[in-house]
């Protein structure tokens, strides 16, 4: 028996086979062709092309309808790319003017691709990379080894082992019903593992030497809350884990009564619990798990994989469908987050953000929206339009200074002027509201807070522009910490900020939905959660069992404590209670 560690990314225990995947390639040959067989040889290229397109086709069609957005987005970007003159013409020229073999003409072009993106200063491109590698691999695996393709020996039931798995892979995995998959390589952020949360497979990736250790057929156990891959285990571990299983089960049926109870504290403190959203079909997720509304409508993801910005029309539509389907609950439609790590293909934010030397901190979100109104004024008008039909919330992300706020509010009312010149209705008292997730905005929040009817704490960014972390970087991931004591006395700061304007504090960070830090935030005075579905009955479940007033007497000492590792110590004392 042998246990490996790495970092789990999507929760659940899976017991199982083990189903090796190799993908090393032969070496690559390299031959000359006569000149009279050099146009065979070209369409021989293009029919691995044309095979390789088919099979990602294939896998597109195979998506389960409630997978996430990011499923499908990988695989159009894998089938752009093939479709790009860099792969699917310049090796086409090499087999002409060198008169080689098709696969040397792939390989030379994914050398001279792959050394181009190693040279550009923007990791999100460099990253890139990674995505072209898996296209000429695809390519190449279909010259060499005609329409071999190891998905098809897969059974289900099996824990996959790779070293690394494309986002691609990842969706097969699903549709082949695998029961988990581990990974030499990769991060908690990486593609693959945001695929594995939204699919519900358990994963850990990190798994240093996985597929050096584990024999094809070996019996596996993945634990993907701990992130541990255990090899050949016992008799009396598998039993453990067979329990531990069960376990889970039960208390998934038991959380589930929670469904229609009240967020409410032993001591009759009421909480809301939400849901974080990314496009109109999750809230179907978010009723199932008894949101009471939505906190975080992640509207960029309607702007992504496609050439054009949605027009107004679209956007009211896709807004008034998540109104019309949570009738009298609250939705927060939050304006246009585009930049940084979110790209679109034929918008804007790519182009501003792909120049900029550390585009987290360039034009992001709201700056982005206000240096391009001709992006932001279809959005506010068709949020404002689908506010007579509920209760709609606007929430503005990344504010850092006032005069950014005064611009946006001074853009709303013109935005109101002008619907009521045209006759169109829509809700005049519509609450606006401002991300707390820059420190300036978290430091000045007393200077926000009387010009907005809510804040909403997004420790996403919170945490990484105070702690000066990409969020996207695995190289610092390890200093990702919500338990910073200058996090946790920003979070303070802009709960206590709202208290004094007697505004609501909400958070919609990852932070609100660890069940991990509910006591502390409730005992800090959230009263807001905005979460990812999955936990939110998790989180119910301690808000339930909670005394509030306890809480705010141990975040009192808590903020005080002058060691960082006793505060973590106590946070999770207090969640072990
Ligand atoms: C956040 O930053 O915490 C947040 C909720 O926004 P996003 O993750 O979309 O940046
Ligand atoms: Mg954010």
């Amino acid at each position: 028996m042998l246990a490996l560690h790495g970092t789990g990314v999507s929760d659940g225990i899976a017991i199982g086979k083990a189903f090796v995947l190799q993908r090393e390639l032969p070496e690559i040959p390299e031959y000359a062709i006569p000149r009279e067989y050099v146009e065979e040889e070209v369409a021989r290229f293009q029919r691995a092309v044309e095979t390789s397109r088919r099979q990602l086709m294939t896998i597109r069609e195979h998506i389960p309808a409630n997978a996430p957005p990011e499923a499908t987005s990988f695989l159009d970007a894998h089938l752009l790319m093939l479709d790009d003159k860099m792969i699917s013409m310049a090796p086409i020229d090499t087999i002409r003017s060198q008169q080689c073999n098709a696969e040397w003409a792939v390989k030379t072009q994914s050398d001279v691709l792959c050394a181009m993106f190693e040279q550009m200063d923007d990791q999100y491109l460099r990253n890139k990379k990674v995505d072209v590698n898996q296209v000429v691999q695809r390519i190449l695996r279909n010259l060499l080894q005609k329409n071999y393709d190891e998905h098809e020996k897969m059974a289900a039931g099996e824990i996959v082992v790779a070293d690394d798995l494309t986002p691609a892979d990842t969706v097969m995995l699903k549709h082949n019903r695998v029961r988990a998959f581990v990974t030499s390589l990769g991060g908690p952020i990486s593609h693959t593992a945001i695929l594995a949360r939204s699919l519900g497979i358990p994963a850990v990736v990190s798994a240093h030497s996985a597929t050096r250790y584990v024999r094809p057929g070996e019996e596996l156990i993945v634990d993907g809350k701990r992130g541990m891959l255990i090899i050949a285990p016992d008799r009396h571990i598998v039993a453990e884990y067979r329990r531990r299983t069960k376990d889970i089960l039960r208390q998934r049926r038991e959380l589930n009564r929670l469904r229609t109870s009240r967020a409410t504290t032993r001591d009759g403190h009421r909480v809301s619990l939400l849901a974080n959203i990314e496009l109109p079909a999750d809230v179907r997720a978010a009723a199932q798990a008894g949101a009471e509304g939505i906190g975080l409508y992640r509207t960029e993801f309607l702007f992504m994989n496609r050439p054009e910005p949605p027009g107004e029309e679209e956007q009211f539509r896709a807004y008034l469908k998540v109104v019309k389907s949570l009738p009298g609950k609250p939705v927060t439609i939050r304006t246009l987050d585009l930049g940084a790590d979110k790209q679109v293909d034929g918008g804007r934010g790519g182009a501003t953000t792909s120049i900029s030397v550390n585009p987290a901190l360039g034009l992001r979100a709201v700056r982005l929206c206000l240096h391009d109104t001709s992006l932001f004024r279809p959005q506010l008008r068709a949020i404002l339009r689908a506010s007579v039909h509920g209760k709609v919330r606007m929430m503005i992300p990344m504010l850092s200074s006032q005069d950014e706020l005064f611009r946006v509010l001074d853009l709303i009312e013109e935005t109101k002027h002008e619907l009521r010149r045209e006759r169109q209705k829509f809700n005049p008292k519509i609450h606006i509201g401002g991300m707390i997730e820059v420190p300036a905005a978290a430091i000045s929040a007393d200077l926000f807070a009387p010009y907005l009817d809510f804040f909403s704490i997004g420790t996403n960014d919170l945490i990484q522009y105070t702690l000066a972390i990409d969020r996207v970087d695995d190289a610092v991931n390890y200093l990702y910490d919500p338990l910073h004591p200058s996090v946790l006395r920003l979070i303070a700061l802009t709960i206590e900020a709202g208290r004094k304007a007697r505004i609501p504090v909400a958070m919609c960070g990852e932070m609100a939905g660890d069940p991990r830090y509910t006591s502390l935030l409730l005992g800090l005075g959230l009263t807001e959660f905005s979460m990812h579905p999955a936990t939110l009955l998790e989180v119910k479940k301690i808000v339930r069992d909670s005394d509030a007033g306890r809480l705010t007497h141990f975040a009192k000492r808590l903020l005080k404590v002058r060691d960082t590792r006793e505060v973590h110590r106590l946070v999770e004392k207090l969640h072990q209670r």
